[in-house]
């Protein structure tokens, strides 16, 4: 499951990145809202988590560009507009879930959880083409009944092919094999504001 965690408030951004790998999630993070919209329009992400005042590109801009392009990711907003008109906003807009800063970071754990099960259970747990079979709950592939050793980047890799019915060669495979088994930790957008 690949997460990219978009806001500004740099030590927030890393806590959250740094307690989701944790969780075992693939994270990337992101400061800058431009920057992370440049990133969702081109990368199979299961969930962004979103703050809202973002510089470069505002956060309720990019809900709203994703719900045109993207329907089917998932948001959770992050922010500290806890006024009831900007939730509803961002409910309205098509988030997901939404929470209000200050949190738990058990909190958010619980609610991305709950996030990624809906897309897990919408899903069958294993699929087959030919004499490949891709098991989502056990995170296998087996060919002809053996088991190919993965890291677990490339079975999320070949978890998004199948799932999206893309080209094997689209840019994002074109962008990511060479990184297979290799965490991307690394900030996406690193210049100062
Ligand atoms: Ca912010």
């Amino acid at each position: 499951m690949r997460i990219l965690v978009v806001e500004d408030e740099r030590q927030l951004c890393d806590d959250i990145a740094e307690d989701l790998e944790l969780e075992r999630y693939t994270v990337e993070r992101c400061y800058n809202g431009l920057t992370a919209w440049e990133h969702i329009l081109v990368e199979p992400y299961d969930l962004v988590i979103l703050d809202l005042n973002l510089p470069g590109m505002d956060g309720l801009d990019i809900l709203r560009a994703i719900r045109q392009e993207k329907p089917e990711l998932r948001v959770l907003i992050l922010s500290a507009r806890s006024a009831l008109s900007e939730r509803v906003a961002g409910l309205d807009l098509g988030a997901d879930d939404y929470l209000t800063k200050p949190f738990e970071l058990e909190e958010l754990e619980a609610r991305v959880r709950a996030l990624l099960r809906r897309d897990f259970a919408s899903r069958s747990a294993a699929v087959s083409v030919g004499a490949l079979t891709l098991d989502a709950q056990r995170r296998e592939i087996t060919a002809d009944g053996a088991a190919l050793p993965l890291t677990r980047k490339e079975f999320e890799l070949l978890d998004h092919i199948w799932e999206s019915d893309s080209n094997p060669f689209s840019h994002s495979v074109r962008m990511h094999t060479p990184l297979c088994g290799k965490s991307s930790a690394r900030p996406l957008d690193t210049t100062p504001l």
